[in-house]
């Protein structure tokens, strides 16, 4: 009895703790695009505003961290939803090749670097596979946009590939890579490896910790293999029907 009321304080603890860290994580995140914004527009008010060699670019700039900010709220949105089991999936079999061809299709339709391509390596059009699909375009969208913000040059493939009665679908870059350090850290929320945070580059840390929940969710979970200057590769187990 003793021993309970002593775990049980110990867990409490740890909760508020957890609870504070993620407060405090979310203040300093919030708070940052918010004074640049401030910055921006407090020095457009003070006169900027009637130069024509900073104006333009104070307010594009202003608008861009605006755009982190929302990105920012979007993301800790499904993150609460997750955590809280606020997250509703709707689980059914689907086409997986017409599902990752309009997904690809979308994101070239957006535009991406010059000197990268995006494809989907041909395979059986057959293949249907069992989950929550929108939850599932999340995943797929979060990794291609990290492999295209994270590699100037070469491809990004995706493809699958079919074992006992599951598929795998992987997604590979030619970029940046990840140091082996922190690729075990990198699907904690907010953490974003060192390179990054000293970088201009925009992301909340975020996004890989709600791929690693969507997939546990699914009863599977997240893969990374990396090497630094070559490239990454994400990737995930699907249950599957129709396999060759
Ligand atoms: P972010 O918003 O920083 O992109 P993520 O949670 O999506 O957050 O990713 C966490 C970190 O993992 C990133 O900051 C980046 O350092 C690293 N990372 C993720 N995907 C890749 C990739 N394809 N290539 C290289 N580094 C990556």
């Amino acid at each position: 009895m003793f021993q309970r009321t002593q775990n049980d304080i110990i867990k409490m603890e740890k909760l508020a703790q957890a609870r504070s860290d993620f407060l405090g994580y979310v203040s300093h995140e919030l708070r940052t695009p918010i004074f640049t914004i401030q910055g921006y527009l407090e020095t457009l008010l003070n006169g900027a505003i009637d130069d024509p060699k900073v104006n333009i670019t104070f307010l594009k700039k202003a608008m861009l961290h605006s755009e982190n900010l929302n990105n920012l709220l979007n993301d800790l949105i499904d993150i609460s939803m997750i955590e809280s089991g606020l997250m509703s999936l709707s689980f059914r079999y689907f086409n997986l090749n017409n599902f990752l061809q309009e997904i690809v299709e979308e994101i070239n339709q957006d535009g991406i670097k010059d000197n990268l391509e995006l494809i989907l390596v041909e395979f059986n059009s057959e293949i249907e596979v069992y989950g929550d699909k929108d939850k599932l375009k999340q995943v797929m969208i979060n990794l291609i946009s990290n492999a295209i913000k994270y590699t100037n040059e070469g491809s990004i493939k995706v493809s699958i590939m079919e074992k006992n009665k599951n598929v795998t679908v992987k997604v590979q870059d030619t970029g940046i890579g990840i140091n082996e350090d922190e690729q075990s850290r990198i699907f904690e929320r907010f953490y974003r490896t060192q390179r990054e945070r000293e970088s201009t580059v925009p992301g909340t840390g975020l996004g890989l910790s709600i791929v690693k929940h969507i997939l546990e969710a699914h009863n599977s979970q997240i893969y990374v293999k990396s090497e630094l200057s070559k490239g990454t590769e994400f990737s995930f187990k699907l249950k599957a029907l129709n396999l060759s």
